[in-house]
């Protein structure tokens, strides 16, 4: 088969994924072309790539879910490769196909493939096939009422009725008792309807205390494909991932090793190539079923890099240029452990509200083992047009203990003004005894939601400091003002000034 070596990528993408695609991208001496809408002019990825194309409007679906756009940017900029990220296009088979008959390589699957796995019945389908474990549930989409409550009745309550276009943890709806099956069918079907276009929903037995525990795989087109092991995901709001870590503090090696076979297993089934994550659902007994495939680049992918010593986005360019892996199975290691935070810019005082706008000011965390993928700055407004995740913070250390405890620092050092952040909800999850004890599953946090969001003495002594040090900056600029109108006047804000700084020194 061909080997077309990549010169210049045009990432299909924005925010911190974009930045750290052109990271690897300079390392490898490639060339990159940026593109944005409106909104990112002023983006962080737009001044880091060797150059960007202005590709539309804020709205995604006029920029970076254009295709033609993004197509004709690609043509213009002379890219010959497009890798999309995560998010946006990333899963788009029609994107994929359309970069295949343009002559541009796709960083990432096939067409066929995503659209294989991207229907989650399908993929149940081809799993069962490939004799990998899956949910017991249906194989068919189910939409009459009376068939719907004879297959769970048979299936047994509790269930999931599930979108078989869904991600993001939408047209999804877990059933407990017989009354709420009809409602929640209607419920998903009209969810997946609006969120994907597609009302198809399948049903699934809920597992009770589950873990969600995801395997990297690489594949390359020669039949080549490796496990890059296990991250536990299980600490989620609302089926949506919030810290991830690897390894798993549940996972025991046998089992371990068996489910890194199924997700190759998967992987070759799905005739894939490039990277990949196949999601399992874990009980407290280790039993374990596939419950989907990711056709991409995971927002937690840098935690599996630190652990196991591999640049994932290195290893899709090489992959996508057509050439073998190089390591075998045998050659990867688990080494140490890595956590990562995703911080998001949102009021998690007010249900977790998304609060974007004006960074007034960023100090991010450094030092041995710290890794911050964000794309923000000083001065920087957050677009409201886009997810609201600021950056991610992943911490190494040799061992679980000391990886949390770096994470603790790391999250003290992190300071964002402008914005509310996630960070003092983070912070409390590090502090929570049941993650702590690693023994913790999806329900970690609707179970300790009082004590994440609990105002400790700490908290409220710093609010005080904070309202101090607003008046201590509000006096200084007086003093400016006054200072130029009439010298005379200047004492006043000066004494302020020095009750501030002998107060706020406790801390800052
Ligand atoms: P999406 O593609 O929308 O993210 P997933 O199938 O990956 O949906 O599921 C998201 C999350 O929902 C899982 O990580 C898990 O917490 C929960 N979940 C999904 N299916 C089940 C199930 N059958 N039993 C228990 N929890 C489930």
């Amino acid at each position: 088969m061909d080997h077309r070596k990549i010169n210049k990528v045009l990432i299909a993408n924005r925010g911190e994924i974009a930045v750290r695609i052109i990271r690897s991208c300079r390392e490898m001496g490639i060339r990159t072309v940026a593109v944005f809408s409106d909104a990112d002019r002023t983006a962080m990825h737009v001044r880091y790539a060797g150059e960007a194309w202005h590709i539309g409007a804020s709205p995604s679906s006029e920029s970076y879910l254009n295709i033609d756009k993004i197509i004709e940017a690609a043509k213009k900029s002379r890219a010959d490769a497009i890798h999309p990220g995560y998010g946006f296009l990333s899963e788009n088979a029609a994107f994929s196909r359309r970069c295949r008959e343009e002559g541009i390589i796709f960083i990432g699957p096939s067409p066929e493939a995503i659209e294989g796995m991207g229907d989650k019945i399908t993929a149940r389908r081809t799993m069962i096939a490939a004799g990998v474990p899956v949910v017991p549930g249906t194989t068919e989409k189910v939409t009459d009422e009376t068939e719907a409550t004879r297959v769970i009745m048979e299936i047994g309550l509790p269930v999931m009725i599930k979108a078989s276009a869904g991600g993001g943890g939408k047209g999804m709806r877990l059933v407990k008792e017989e009354s709420k099956i009809v409602s929640s069918l209607r419920g998903a079907q009209s969810e997946a309807k609006t969120a994907f276009g597609d009302d198809s929903v399948y049903i699934e037995k809920y597992i009770e205390s589950p873990h969600h525990i995801e395997f990297q795989i690489l594949a390359d087109r020669y039949g080549n494909t490796v496990h890059l092991f296990e991250r536990e995901c299980s600490v989620q709001r609302r089926h949506q991932k919030v810290v991830e870590e690897t390894p798993s503090p549940s996972m025991v090696p046998d089992v371990r090793a068996r489910m890194g076979e199924y997700a190759v297993a998967a992987a070759k089934a799905a005739k894939y190539e490039g990277a990949g994550t196949i999601e399992f659902i874990m009980d407290d007994d280790l039993n374990f079923y596939f419950l989907e495939m990711n056709t991409r680049l995971q927002v937690e992918h840098p935690i599996t890099e630190r652990v196991v010593g591999v640049d994932l986005v290195k290893e899709q360019i090489r992959i996508a240029e057509g050439n073998p892996l190089p390591f075998s199975q045998q050659d990867l290691r688990q080494t140490g452990h890595a956590i990562e935070c995703r911080i998001y810019a949102e009021d998690t005082d007010n249900n977790f509200m998304p609060n974007p706008g004006t960074i007034t000011h960023i100090t991010e965390p450094l030092g041995l083992g710290v890794r911050c993928d964000g794309y923000v700055y000083t001065g920087y407004t957050i677009p409201i047009y886009y997810d609201p995740m600021i950056s991610k913070l992943i911490v190494w250390a040799q061992t679980r203990e000391e990886a949390i405890e770096r994470m603790r620092r790391a999250l003290y050092e992190y300071k964002i003004t402008g914005v509310k952040t996630s960070i003092k909800f983070l912070e409390r999850i590090m502090d929570a005894p049941d993650f702590r004890s690693g023994k913790y599953n999806t329900h970690f946090i609707e179970n300790n939601m009082k004590f994440l969001l609990a105002e400790t003495e700490c908290d409220l002594y710093c609010e005080d400091l904070a309202l101090i040090a607003a008046f201590v900056d509000y006096t200084g600029k007086l003093e400016k003002v006054k200072l130029t109108m009439d010298n005379s006047t200047v004492r006043h804000g000066s004494d302020w000034k020095q009750f501030g700084r002998r107060h706020a020194a406790y801390r800052l």
